[in-house]
Parts: C-alpha cells; structure tokens; sequence
C-alpha cells in the first residue's frame, strides 16, 4: 500500500512538471504580437542619453524622437500610446536586450548594416544620420586626416567605433559604455575629438556651447527599429512595420522630427 502511494505521488509530480514544462515552452515560443496585446503594453529599449533623441530631461521625464515614435507604434500596436514599458539599453547591450527576449523592440539610433542583420532584423529606415566629429572650438583639428596620431572618444558597440578605425588606422580610440561618459570625458580634456552620429553632437552643442562639429561627413547612418529574429516575431515585426509605414504617411514623422529640430539635416549624406 505504501508502495503504491510513494508510485502513485511520483507519477503525479512527474506529471505536474511535465505540465509545467510545458507552459513554460508556449510562454517561450508564443507569438510576441500575442505576447505583447495580452500584456497590454510594449516593451521598448531607448537611450537615456542621447539627446533629442532619447534622453531624460531637466524635470526627469524621459523625452525624444525615439521616445515619440515609440509610443506613435504602441498606439497603432496595442491601441493607447501609453501602453509602453522603456527600458533603457546602450550601443553595446541594444543588440542582446533584443536576442534575450528583455525587450520586444529596440529604438536607440541604432544603424541598419548587414553585419547587426546576421544577428538581428530591422524595420525600414526612420531617419538618416551621419557620423561626425566634435571637437572643442579651438582645436586644430578641422578635418578628418587631422586626427591621426591624436586620441579620439568613441562609444562602444557603436559603428563610429568601427568606422574612425577603418578611417584613421593610427588614430588611438579611447571607449566608454555611455555616452553620458563619453561626452564628460570629452570636456575633462582626455581626448581631442569625440566622434559620433551628427544628430547625437547637436544634442551635446545644445548644452555646451565650448564645442563645434566639423562639416565633414564620414557616413551614412540610417536608423532602424530592432527586432530579434524567428518566427514567432514575424507577425510583431510586420505589424510594427505597417504602423511605421503610416506614422510616415501620414506626416506624423514629419511632425516628430519638426518637433525634435532634426529634420533640417535629414539628408541622405554623402559618404566618404
Ligand atoms: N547610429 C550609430 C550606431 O548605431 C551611432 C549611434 C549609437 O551609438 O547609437 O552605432
């Protein structure tokens, strides 16, 4: 009798795992649209610290274009645009916030290029960015072939870490994770120039009127919204697609982009 009790618990439990499992596995390949309308809201990583396209300001709230276009997507998504959770993410962690399952999207002016698309997939371009370089207003430095030999700051994980590289072989790179961090050691002199998305030093100069950006464009930088690949992103990914295609349309990135000042310089940039 004791036998058959102890033989009889055991396959309970068993079973009660097996059910479990089994939950958990249908959490973990359930379709994230799905996913996402049950818990009533989106999950999205943002930069706190790239003004004016995310970043938190003098009262503490968090502001930007990415920030606008995200609740633009929650609202045509989920119905309300604040359903939306923003998680912050930097260059080097927005890639792994996507492929870990912690955020659902990620819109961070982050750059579509083919090696981020072996490991991630992107929407259609939202805006176009150029690199550049930020210097302080009595450097002489003037133009890219100035910087060899000089130090320069770069954020990692971002393409202007990659690109000065490619650029400037001898030119000695100094990284930070933020770009909180980067543009302080900027002003604490520990480099000569600072290099990133042109869009990102005119929210540095908007505060720091001691530092200039030089004309010279050095690429093209269209951003993109994350998504983590597979196919129970699928239909997340259209449907975040097709409402991108109307904010478009139907002017409201236009609006975004008045709103943030970034659309006098939304050009398609000559690359060098
Ligand atoms: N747009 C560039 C990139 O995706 C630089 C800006 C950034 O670090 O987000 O890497």
């Amino acid at each position: 009798m004791k036998i058959l009790r102890k033989t009889l618990f055991i396959f309970f439990c068993f079973f009660i795992m097996l059910g479990l499992a089994g939950c958990i596995k249908k959490k973990a390949n359930q379709d994230l649209l799905k996913t996402a309308q049950e818990r009533g809201k989106i999950i999205i990583g943002v930069k706190y610290d790239t003004k004016p396209f995310g970043f938190i300001d003098k009262d503490q709230q968090l502001k930007g274009y990415d920030i606008d276009l995200g609740r633009e997507i929650a609202k045509r998504v989920i119905g309300d645009e604040n359903a939306v959770e923003f998680q912050q993410v930097t260059s080097s962690n927005r890639i792994f916030s996507l492929t870990s399952g912690t955020v659902d999207l990620v819109a961070a002016t982050m750059t579509i290029t083919p090696k981020r698309q072996r490991i991630i997939d992107f929407s259609r371009p939202y805006y176009i960015a150029g690199q550049a370089i930020m210097v302080p207003k009595n450097s002489s430095i003037k133009k890219l072939k100035d910087l060899s030999g000089k130090c320069i700051i770069v954020v990692l994980g971002s393409t202007s870490e990659i690109n000065i590289k490619q650029l400037v072989p001898d030119v000695k790179i100094l990284g930070f994770r933020t770009y909180t961090d980067a543009f302080f050691a900027l002003k604490s002199g520990r480099g000569d120039a600072l290099t990133t998305d042109d869009t990102i030093i005119y929210g540095f100069l908007s505060e720091d009127p001691n530092f200039i950006i030089l004309k010279e464009r050095l690429t093209r930088e269209p951003y993109g919204i994350g998504f983590k690949k597979g196919v129970n992103t699928q239909s997340f990914q259209e449907t975040v697609d097709f409402a991108l295609e109307q904010i478009m349309q139907d002017g409201t990135l236009k609006r975004i982009q008045r709103k943030w000042m970034v659309d006098f310089f939304n050009q398609p940039k000559k690359s060098h």
